[in-house]
């Protein structure tokens, strides 16, 4: 019996497209699958029509098909891969074809290169930042594997609501927030993976009630797994910011989350750099980390620089107690740093025309 169209899917999903990481089932690149006895038609999507990777794919399916035949004691007789090309990256075919939130004005996507640099505190100062400066803003936990906000916003004590199948988000700080933290117990979202998390996700993303907003916020889980591609895939992006903090040793974990929103097709709206300098009492200023490290990387990959954010254990004590507010109060250079990351991502932000085309394989 020739190959069954579950195991010609599972031997596709072996195949990884090195450039996104992915494999070529999860990423949606495999188009068309027919099989007429042993031979088999593959149609496989990219991005490019003269991609250099077709050649190495070409050679990965059917070597992974081969080898299915062999484990299933059956003969693969012909392989015909076949490449078709839509220029349009995952996310302009999503801003094109299907926006669940066409309330929403700007959609901006908060990513770092790993865990631990401060992305979630970034996010909320970003959404209360521009609350503040007079925008409707929402702010999406995205983090489903280490969701924060339930701490970070005070949500502990809230009670969830849906209304006509909806979820309907908490407004506090003067923002709306919602996170999967007040949904499941915050220990089982951590173990989810592939399918679940994607639809996880989804859930949030299209099925939260926001109502009218200007921005809304997406705190993304660290590194490039599958949450950026979903979100991808979801919504129609304004652009992401990644959030780094200035250490030499952090900066190629940031590269990979700059590579990866690209080849997305999702425009970079600058970084942030977190744990700058420290600001004593006094206001003396002291580097910590190595100032600047963040500003000489935007400059080197050519990406917009937002601005930085100083470290003060005022910082960790208002995300701990729920009251994110407070961060503005700790002193006058703290707030004005704050101001000025978010006047910048507004004006990036309106500066950025969403549809330009992107080429996505370098
Ligand atoms: P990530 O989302 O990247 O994992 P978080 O935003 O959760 O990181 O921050 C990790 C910890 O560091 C939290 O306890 C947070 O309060 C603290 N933190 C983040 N940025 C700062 C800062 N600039 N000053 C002091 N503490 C900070």
């Amino acid at each position: 019996m020739p190959l069954q169209p579950a195991q010609l899917r599972n031997a596709l999903a072996t195949v990884v497209e090195t450039d996104i990481g992915k494999d070529i089932v999860t990423a949606g690149m495999v188009k068309d699958l027919q099989s007429d006895g042993d031979d088999i038609s593959i149609e496989i999507q990219l991005s490019s029509a003269d991609s250099p990777l077709r050649e190495q794919i070409k050679e990965q399916i059917e070597a992974a098909l081969r080898q299915a035949g062999q484990e299933h004691g059956e003969g693969v007789a012909r392989v015909n891969v076949t490449f078709s090309s839509d220029m349009r990256s995952a996310n302009e075919r999503v801003r094109e074809e299907t926006n669940p939130l066409p309330n929403v004005k700007k959609i901006i996507a908060v990513g770092a290169g790993k865990g631990g640099v401060g992305k979630s505190t970034v996010a909320t100062l970003l959404a209360i930042g521009l609350a503040k400066q007079g925008a409707k803003v929402g702010l999406l936990d995205g983090d489903i594997y280490g969701p924060s906000m339930t701490t970070m916003l005070g949500l502990r004590s809230l009670e969830s609501k849906t209304e006509n199948n909806q979820l309907l988000p908490f407004e506090v700080h003067g923002i709306k927030a919602i996170t999967i933290g007040k949904l499941v117990e915050p220990d089982r979202a951590l173990i989810w993976r592939g399918p679940r998390a994607h639809s996880a996700f989804s859930q949030l993303a299209t099925q939260t009630s926001w109502g009218e907003l200007d921005y809304l916020i997406v705190d993304l889980p660290p590194g490039t797994g599958d949450v950026p591609l979903s979100l991808a895939q979801l919504l129609p992006l304004a652009g992401a910011v990644i959030v780094c903090t200035p250490q030499v040793v952090a900066q190629d974990d940031a590269r990979r989350a700059v590579r990866m929103f690209e080849q997305l097709g999702v425009p970079i709206l600058g970084l942030v750099e977190n744990m700058s300098y420290f600001v004593a009492d006094d206001g003396k200023e002291y580097d910590l980390f190595g100032r600047g490290g963040g500003q000489q990387m935007a400059a080197a990959m050519n990406i917009d620089y937002l601005g930085e954010i100083p470290i003060h254990p005022d910082m960790r004590i208002a995300a701990d107690t729920g009251e994110p507010l407070k961060n503005w109060e700790i002193n006058e250079a703290m707030s004005n740093a704050f101001d000025c990351v978010c006047k910048n991502l507004a004006q990036t932000a309106s500066l950025r025309e969403p549809n330009r085309p992107t080429l996505s394989v370098q």
